[in-house]
């Protein structure tokens, strides 16, 4: 019975932006047309292992393309699971994925960025339409009765059939109508190349047809490497043949930026192959992680399933790659993996890898360590938050801006931090703010600039939440320059500078500002960290910066967190002024004026900034 039914709208929505964006990189709908092949016989494999007579008949498992040159048919043959009719409907009429999801909603409207989305999204079965006028596909899942098959067809257009047929070998078989302009995809020497290009590292052979002899038909040749490449010795292996598989295993048209290959033999044995992409996927920050595409589990050379959650924390969600256990059951599954020893140990030495390719990448490739940090740096940042096992080793790959460093590139090290440290320094100091000028210029430096105390400058929005669980490095305290007591006093004066006038405030000063400007402030005291501002907001030790207060706000959350503290500059001329003026309305003033210089100056806002202007005026004209 064959019936006719409409594409979900979204799926409409995803055929015209596929075949209008990547009309320009066509070639495309062949890796992956292959990839849903690979993935089909990876999918029979796994369940042959409990039900081995899914197998029967015909074991060799295989991928076949056939050009008919007169009917101008491109046909992609495959004897792996097959779809019932209800998958065809599910799978193919609809869009039922998260991640395509994800997709649509990101998408800008601008054809051009589109595209490029795209392309690192991996398109899918429907790329097929780029090239294709019309679409068939027949399929038998694998166990069905012969006569369990269905054929569906479309033009693309809005709309499928769908009817039983009789298909006497399981799999799927896709032939596309190539439309008249796309003759050159019915060229022996075109696809071979793209069977290289795309689909070398498939584990797969696909098979196309050699040569016909005298008299004969042309028998099937397989025309790719058909081996599982991570089970090759790495001095076969090329740079090639490793981004090759990364853009078959990442679904990407992207480059790998690194890669680490090992196999491991001891108490348990397993190879990894592990890759970092040169380019954050769209939604690296976005909807969660796209584990479809993170890291894949092989048992025995057979694809067990996708495990990044098992065997990635979050923060290294960006990793794409391949393990290949010996050791854990075939029949394992997520719970079991869950809370399996073996995989533990496998995921903590995942971790180790990653973090080692990426060191070492900063220590003999700074250039492309420095497109790493900027691609990834947040990541890592978030890292500190979520594994405190390896803490001090993702310490060691952050990067910051800095006052010994110009601009705002984040270059500087806390190893390098370390190498500059001052006389009797014994800390490491950075600043939270929201710009990286709000943090250079900020007044809470200008003590450490008398002693010439190099000061980290983090300007990203996780760097105070990441740097809170940093409590150390390499022995020394890591804090905040604008958070609780500093004491440089053991740090001598730097060449040339003069120190911050420390200390006392004149008595009596303290209190009568604290009245003056009443809840605004927790506390009034003299500072040691200004040599030119007449007064800074601190906060306490445990509380969170002011800008980030603010964010907080903002977002419409609450923030617990007490009143800043106003520091007060003693040697400075209004501190002096301040103490002699009797009048007290001019004093008030004067402290609300102080003060409000202290928010601005801190990239606050003014609560009555007309009235900030009425005391200025009042006192110009006085
Ligand atoms: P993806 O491969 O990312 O899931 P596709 O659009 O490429 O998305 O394919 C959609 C779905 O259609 C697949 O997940 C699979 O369930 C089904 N499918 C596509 N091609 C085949 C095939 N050759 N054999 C079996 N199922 C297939
Ligand atoms: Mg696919």
């Amino acid at each position: 019975m064959s019936e006719t039914h409409a594409f979900q709208a979204e799926v409409q929505q995803v055929l015209r932006l596929v075949i209008h964006s990547l009309y320009s990189n066509k070639e495309i709908f062949l890796r992956e047309l292959v990839s849903n092949a690979s993935d089909a016989l990876d999918k029979l494999r796994f369940e042959g292992i409990r039900a081995p007579e899914l197998l029967a008949g015909d074991p060799e498992l295989r991928i076949e393309i056939e050009v008919d040159e007169e009917g101008k048919t491109l046909t992609l043959r495959d004897n792996g699971i097959g779809m019932s009719r209800e998958e065809v409907v599910e799978n193919i009429g609809t869009i039922a994925r998260s991640g395509t999801r994800r997709f649509l909603e990101s998408l800008s409207g601008d054809e051009r960025k589109d595209a490029q989305l795209i392309g690192q999204f991996g398109v899918g079965f429907y790329s097929a339409f780029i090239v294709a006028r019309e679409v068939e596909l027949r399929t038998r899942r694998a166990g069905a009765d012969d006569r369990a098959g269905v054929a569906w067809r479309s033009a693309g257009e809005g709309e499928y059939s769908i009817e039983d047929i009789e298909k006497p070998t399981r799999g799927t078989e896709i032939v596309l109508h190539l439309k008249d302009e796309e003759a050159e995809f019915l060229s022996d020497w075109r696809l071979r190349a793209l069977v290289h290009k795309y689909s070398e590292h498939i584990a797969f052979p696909i098979r196309m047809k050699g040569r016909a002899e005298e008299g004969a038909e042309a028998a099937f040749e397989t025309v790719n490497q058909a081996s599982a490449l991570w089970t090759r010795p790495k001095s076969e292996l090329s740079d090639e043949d490793y981004q090759g598989f990364y853009k078959h295993i990442a679904h990407s048209d992207g480059e790998a930026l690194a890669w680490a290959h090992n196999k491991v033999e001891g108490n348990q044995s397993y190879t990894s192959l592990l890759y970092i992409p040169a380019k954050a996927p769209f939604d690296l920050f976005g909807g969660g992680r796209d584990e479809r595409h993170g890291l894949k589990l092989y048992v025995k050379r057979v694809h067990i399933m996708d495990a990044a959650e098992q065997l990635l924390p979050g923060y290294l969600r960006f990793v794409r790659g391949v393990v290949d256990s010996d050791d854990l059951p075939l029949n394992v599954s997520r719970e079991l993996l869950q809370e399996n020893r073996l995989t533990q140990q496998i995921r903590s030495a995942v971790i180790k890898r990653v973090l080692d390719l990426i060191e070492r990448m900063a220590e003999e490739q700074p250039e492309k360590f420095k497109s790493f940090w900027s691609e990834f740096g947040q990541c890592i940042k978030e890292g500190l938050t979520e594994d405190y096992a390896n803490r001090e080793k993702l310490a060691k790959l952050l990067r910051f801006a800095s006052t010994a460093s110009e601009g705002a590139e984040p270059t500087v090290s806390f190893k390098d931090y370390l190498g500059r440290m001052r006389p009797n320094q014994t800390q490491v100091y950075y600043i939270t703010a929201e710009s990286h000028l709000a943090a250079r210029h900020s007044p809470h430096l200008e003590a450490f600039r008398a002693k010439g105390v190099e000061v980290l400058l983090a300007f990203d929005r996780i760097d105070e939440w990441a740097l809170s669980y940093l409590h150390e490095f390499d022995g020394k305290p890591v804090v905040s320059v604008a958070k609780g007591d500093i004491d440089l006093s053991q740090i001598p004066d730097a060449e040339g500078q003069s120190a911050a006038s420390g200390g006392e405030l004149p008595e009596g000063l303290a209190d009568r500002i604290k009245s003056a400007l009443g809840e605004r402030i927790k506390n009034v005291r003299g500072s040691t960290r200004l040599t030119e501002s007449a007064a800074v907001l601190v906060v306490d030790a445990h509380e969170l910066a002011l800008h980030t207060q603010r964010l907080l706000r903002q977002a419409g959350q609450g923030v617990g967190g007490g009143q800043p503290t106003l520091e007060l500059n003693p040697g400075h001329a209004l501190t002096a002024k301040m103490a002699a003026e009797a009048d007290e309305a001019r004093f008030a003033d004067l402290a609300t004026l102080v003060y409000e210089q202290a928010v601005l100056a801190e990239g606050g806002q003014l609560e009555d900034p007309s009235g900030f202007v009425r005391r200025i005026n009042r006192l110009l004209v006085a």
